[in-house]
Formats: structure tokens, sequence, C-alpha cells
């Protein structure tokens, strides 16, 4: 089995990506383990992020890393929240803030305006200068709401309604979730690259 360390300190990634990439015979070590801390995320994409990340945390252990870079993009306000998703009304994680932002941005902007989409890109590097990292990347799209609907998931979930669905991404059940999202669709592109013979 493979070692992989995980280019995030936030443990509950670590569970999902030891038990969604258990079976293509991957496991995953916390960057911590080898004293990596965050790096600044200076890209301009979500793949230049997680690239950085990846490369960061695979030159300091030496060993093969994968990282993970996600977020919301609404068209009405040409892509933001996007790289700020996080941090979209100045404090990092402020779940409620970054919601009651983005209700304000989009205040009377009509339904068929609202279209937006979450984003994964994924990045393993096999050694901090491989050239031909293994990338993957997932969209979910759909429009945001003018209200919060649903108490489940994180983040923007309760504002997304994903195209298909008449439940917001906070009301459908969790495995459903983790499915059809834009993660779950770069895990399974991650999952295909991986079957090919790279490490
Ligand atoms: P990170 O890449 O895990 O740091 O995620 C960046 C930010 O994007 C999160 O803090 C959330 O605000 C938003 N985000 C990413 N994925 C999701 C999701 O599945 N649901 C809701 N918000 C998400």
């Amino acid at each position: 089995m493979s070692r992989i360390v995980l280019a995030s300190s936030n443990p509950g990634k670590l569970a999902e990506f030891n038990e969604l990439l258990a079976e293509s015979g991957l496991s995953f070590v916390p960057q911590s383990a080898y004293d990596v801390e965050d790096v600044e995320e200076t890209g301009l994409t979500f793949v230049e992020n997680a690239l950085l990340k990846a490369r960061h945390a695979s030159r300091i252990s030496g060993q093969p890393a994968l990282a993970d870079d996600s977020g919301l993009c609404v068209e009405y306000l040409r892509g933001a929240p996007g790289l700020y998703s996080a941090r979209y009304s100045g404090r990092h994680g402020d779940n409620v803030a970054n919601n009651a932002k983005l209700l304000r941005e989009l205040d009377g902007v009509p339904t068929e305006q609202r279209g937006a989409f979450f984003i994964c890109a994924l990045v393993l590097l096999r050694h901090a200068d491989d050239p031909a990292p293994l990338i993957a990347e997932g969209r979910w799209h759909g429009r945001v709401l003018t209200e919060q609907r649903g108490t489940q998931g994180f983040g923007y979930d309760p504002l997304f309604l994903p195209d298909g669905e008449t439940s917001s991404a906070a009301e459908l059940p969790p495995g459903l979730k983790n499915r059809i999202s834009h993660r779950g669709r770069a895990l399974a592109q991650l999952r295909a690259g991986l079957a090919a013979p790279h490490l």
C-alpha cells in the first residue's frame, strides 16, 4: 500500500480520503506527521493552489503528496467567492458571515442569473519535482437560493440548490451529497487515474 502525505491540516479530510481511496491501495498520513505547515496559497486558480500545497508537502516530507482545493463560483459574481470561499466575509471559516455576505451580494438578482458551481481540484505528486502530476477536477452545478435551507453539510450547502434536485445541498442525505458533489466527482476521477500504473 502506498503512503501518501495529505497536504491539509483538517482531520475530517484525512478520514474522508482514507475511507474513499482505501480500495485504490492508498493510505494517507497528515502533513503534520512530517512537520509540514500550511503554505501560502498564492495561486490564481484552484488547481494552482492544490499544486502549491502538494509540492510543498512533498518537498518537506520527501514523500508523495495529495492536495485538494475547493470552493463556490457564482456566475453573476464573475466566479466569486471562488478562491476566497472560506474567508469571503473576511474571517476564515465563518460560514454564517460568508453565507450572509453571499445573500447580500445577490440581493435582488433573479433566479436565472443565480447560476453557480462548486469545484474541487485534486493534485497528486509522486515527488516534489514530478513534472506530470495526476490532476482531477470535479464540478457540481446549481444555483444560489434566496434563503438558507437545511442543516446538514457545511459551508455554502444551505444556499446551494443542485441542478436536478429539489433539496438544497444541506437537505440531501450526506451519503448522496458525497457521491454527486464536486468532491465525489473529483475523487472518482482520481480513482480512475490511479487505476493506470502511476505510483
Ligand atoms: P477547502 O478547500 O476545504 O478549504 O474549502 C474552501 C471553502 O469552500 C470551504 O470553507 C467552504 O466555504 C467552501 N466549500 C467547499 N466545498 C464545499 C461543500 O461541499 N459545501 C459547502 N461549501 C463548500
